[in-house]
């Protein structure tokens, strides 16, 4: 054990997507789901309106013409480019107009398609472990979170655990920039090194947050025995947080 690893540690800030839930599947259902369901409202509205397409929406516009589309956006618009559904409205919208839909309608057809998409995109399913374990840790350490996903923690029975949730692409700062770390710090009034980041992401979250001083605790289940840098700690689950604090000589719930 190092001396740093022995700082009592007060707060930990906790990554969402592929930290405390798996994320694929949810959002290919999400993105499937929401998009179907725009192309089969729409079609059921145009043909009530008297107004025949000769193609379908999705036909003109497939999946895949909508990623291209929200990455063209993301480079025209580099600020908003960690502004996931900013960019999602905004490309429905645009191609809703192009397909021959009046601005106010595409505003409000965008705006629904959006609402379906947030529904979906919050059936997440925790990890099982995870409401004991933050049960336990919020007995002992301050709870944040931080996202550069569209979840909103609030919305999600786990939400009551974190008294802080940082939306990292709506301040227009994604991790790996430092200042969704930064702002997570301030409101949990902790200094970087009295904090632990819990995060998936080598880019996005090991190495901001280690920047900044905070520990690390990197969830990779890829069996790697590469020595890591100090203050970086591989877990192959979230589950290992306690045994992760007992290591370091910190408060863990048994
Ligand atoms: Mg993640």
């Amino acid at each position: 054990m190092t001396m740093t690893d022995s700082i009592p540690l007060q707060a930990i800030t906790f990554d969402l997507d592929d930290t405390l839930w798996d994320n694929h599947g949810v959002m290919v259902a999400t993105e499937t789901g929401h998009y179907a369901w725009l192309d089969e409202a729409l079609h059921e509205w145009m043909t009530g309106e008297g107004r025949s397409a000769t193609q379908r929406f999705a036909e003109r516009f497939p999946l895949e013409s909508f990623e291209q589309h929200r990455r063209a956006l993301a480079r025209a618009h580099p600020l908003r480019r960690g502004d996931f559904t900013w960019l999602r409205e905004r490309a429905l919208r645009e191609m809703l107009g192009e397909y021959g839909i009046d601005p106010a309608a595409a505003e409000q057809w965008a705006g629904a398609a959006m609402e379906r998409f947030m529904a979906l995109r919050h059936r997440v399913e925790p990890h099982p472990e995870v409401e004991a374990l933050l049960t336990a840790l919020g007995r002992h350490y301050r709870l944040a979170s931080i996202t550069n996903g569209n979840v909103e923690i609030a919305r999600l029975p786990l939400g009551r655990h974190f008294s802080i949730a940082i939306a990292a692409g709506e301040m227009l700062a994604p991790k790996p920039d430092p200042r969704p770390f930064l702002a997570a710090l301030a409101r949990l009034g902790v200094a970087p090194n009295r904090a632990l980041h819990v995060g998936d992401s080598w880019r996005e979250d090991v190495e901001p947050a280690r920047r900044l001083g905070m520990q690390v605790a990197w969830i990779s289940p890829h069996i790697d025995d590469t020595p890591l840098p100090a203050g970086i700690h591989r877990l192959d689950h979230v589950r290992e947080i306690p045994a992760l604090l007992r290591r370091l000589g910190q408060k863990a719930p048994q």
